[in-house]
């Protein structure tokens, strides 16, 4: 690590540290180093298939079959993802008390699999592990949903209680975000004194309004990015590197500060 990103990372733990409430808030960047792409960048999954828009998968089961056909595509690079040094050091910061919650856009499971617990936790654009029945929310396993889809010859399944679509539980393009989540991450937004975004490209809306509003509201806000985001002019303090190794550190600092 070379001296400015040692300094930053020093920068970075002193403001943790003297925060009373830090909040996190993290994007796919967190869990590239799990094996897992990230939305935007070359060679990413996403950027060989345009993503389905949610009127296009309600609309017609050919496109529900292709949307899981995808999702089973991708699935074996999910479920083979474990938390990786980004995960582990914010689920580290959680438990001390260093930060309040982690409110994420990611949908791989992997803040609750550092053990992050639920109520410290805000999943903005749901969860890719399970799937539900957009009408009456029936939860069912990806492997039920796997079943059904193979004996079908690649046909996606309706809901056994009421034949509703089944979608992965995660909000498309065009879908409405989850109402009380979303109203849960503007309280947290709100009351945070210092506020972390992390691994996002902060492009895509309404989630990535939350650090602004964090910084007109008088927190700081702290931006680590691998890239340029368009709000890296209003943050308090950039640092523009690899995440694990930034978070790794930050958290070693910490532990070795003490809670004092
Ligand atoms: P994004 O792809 O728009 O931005 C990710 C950012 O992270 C990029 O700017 C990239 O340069 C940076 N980055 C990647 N690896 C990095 C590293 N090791 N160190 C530093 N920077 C790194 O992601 P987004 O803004 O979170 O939006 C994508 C949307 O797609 C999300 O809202 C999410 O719902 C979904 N998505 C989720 C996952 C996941 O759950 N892991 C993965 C891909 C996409
Ligand atoms: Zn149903």
């Amino acid at each position: 690590m070379d001296a400015e990103l040692t300094t930053q990372v020093d920068d970075l733990a002193s403001l943790i540290r003297q925060a009373s409430r830090a909040v996190a808030f993290t994007g796919a960047g967190l869990s590239t180093e799990c094996g897992i792409p990230d939305f935007r960048s070359p060679g990413g999954l996403w950027t060989r298939n345009k993503p389905i828009p949610f009127d296009a998968f309600l609309a017609s089961r050919e496109v529900r079959s292709e949307a899981w056909r995808r999702k089973f595509a991708m699935d074996a690079t999910f479920s083979a993802a474990v938390p990786g040094r980004g995960h582990r050091a914010l689920a580290g910061m959680v438990r001390s008390g260093r930060l309040a919650g982690i409110i994420t856009q990611n949908i791989d499971n992997l803040h609750q699999d550092s053990g992050v617990p639920d109520g410290q936790l805000i999943e903005l654009h749901g969860n890719g592990t399970y799937a539900h029945c957009l009408d009456c929310r029936q939860r069912y396993d990806l492997d039920w949903v796997r079943g059904r889809f193979h004996a079908a010859g690649g046909q996606a399944p309706d809901c056994e209680a009421c034949l509703g679509p089944v979608k992965a539980a995660t909000i498309s393009f065009g879908q409405a975000m989850p109402e009380e989540e979303m109203r849960q991450a503007v309280r947290w937004t709100l009351s945070s004194d210092l506020f972390l975004a992390i691994g996002s490209s902060l492009v895509v809306y309404p989630a990535a309004g939350l650090p602004a509003s964090a910084r007109q509201n008088g927190a700081r806000l702290v931006i680590i990015n691998g890239e340029e985001t368009p709000l890296d002019a209003m943050a308090d303090l950039v640092i523009r590197a690899d995440i694990g190794t930034v978070l790794e550190a930050a958290g070693d600092r910490l532990a070795a500060s003490g809670l004092s």
